[in-house]
């Protein structure tokens, strides 16, 4: 990757020659984790597991991130492409439900040619693109025809909030645009027979402690690009602050109320929209996923 413009902010690095943009990849695959995921939503994970893969480094960097240990740190082992391939392959023999490439957004257009390579060499499960939203539309152009469900963030509306926790103040309309692209490929969520996604869009929001009109503000948003009926909605309620930055604003040293949440969810319900809800469990350390170094 000579010039990188990969996702929107355009660092224009060489990657071939080891510069590093803000996202903190570079020309080889990281990954911090590859393996059966159960803490997805119920359509992901299904009984079997979702096949997630984690790839390391991402071009958000939110400073409540819980996957800190690869958006940051860039930790992970190294994979060549055909490597990947047979991770894919033999998470698909394992009975896992899905491929599901966890903030791939860095190595978008590389994993656009390994997509092609496995399913010649027989990978026939869904593939699932999970990532922050913050997307080109280049590049998921590029994904068009190989990804079947979609599964991005919608992270903030206002410019503030998303320059001050993920450097993005133009994320509101990026996200927007990605997510119509989304639906233009894929349209609305199918399932198959055993309640298992195999096609689709689906958008996640996680409320956040003190942003709840915020949250207001991207679910009006979202129903005024695409009809609510055509997106399937997943309210994140696992906000934990045990992650967030030494110096991340004091909203995010606490937990979210279920005030704050219910609040958000019944504005969701009464626009239209269908989905996914969380419990109050939910927001505990133990359900990030675990990273190898
Ligand atoms: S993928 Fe990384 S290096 Fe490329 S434009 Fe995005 S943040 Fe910059």
């Amino acid at each position: 990757m000579a010039k990188c413009l990969m996702c929107p902010r355009g660092c224009a690095v060489d990657r071939n020659s080891g510069e590093r943009g803000f996202c903190g990849a570079s020309n080889e695959y990281i990954i911090g984790s590859a393996d059966l995921h159960f803490w997805e939503e119920p359509c992901i994970s299904g009984r079997n597991g979702s096949g997630a893969i984690f790839f390391s480094g991402c071009n958000l960097r939110c400073v409540f991130c819980q996957n800190r240990d690869i958006s940051r740190a860039v930790l992970g082992k190294k994979y060549t492409e055909s490597e990947l391939i047979a991770k894919m392959l033999e998470l698909q023999s394992r009975g896992a439900h899905n491929i599901n490439l966890v903030t791939a957004t860095p190595y978008a257009f590389f994993i656009a040619r390994a997509l092609e390579k496995a399913k010649k060499e027989g990978l026939s499960i869904p593939i699932v693109y999970n990532c922050g939203g913050y997307e080109s539309l280049d590049t998921l152009r590029a994904l068009d025809g190989l990804i079947d469900v979609y599964l991005p963030d919608f992270k903030y509306f206002d410019e503030n909030l998303a320059r001050s926790y993920s450097a993005a103040p133009d994320y509101a309309r990026i996200a927007g645009e990605a997510i119509c692209e989304m639906h233009r490929q894929v349209g609305k969520l199918v399932l198959d027979e055993k309640g298992i996604a195999v096609r689709g869009l689906i958008v996640r929001h996680l409320v956040l402690p003190a942003c709840r009109e915020d949250s207001k503000a991207v679910l009006k948003y979202i129903s005024e690009i695409l009809p609510a009926a055509e997106v399937t909605l997943s309210l994140m309620r696992q906000y934990t602050p045990d992650f967030a930055d030494a110096d991340a604003p004091k909203n995010l040293k606490r937990r979210l109320t279920s005030f704050e949440y219910d609040d958000v969810l019944d504005y969701a319900l009464s626009l239209g929209f269908d989905g996914f809800s969380q419990g109050r469990e939910s927001a505990k350390k133990e359900f990030t996923p675990r990273f190898d170094k």
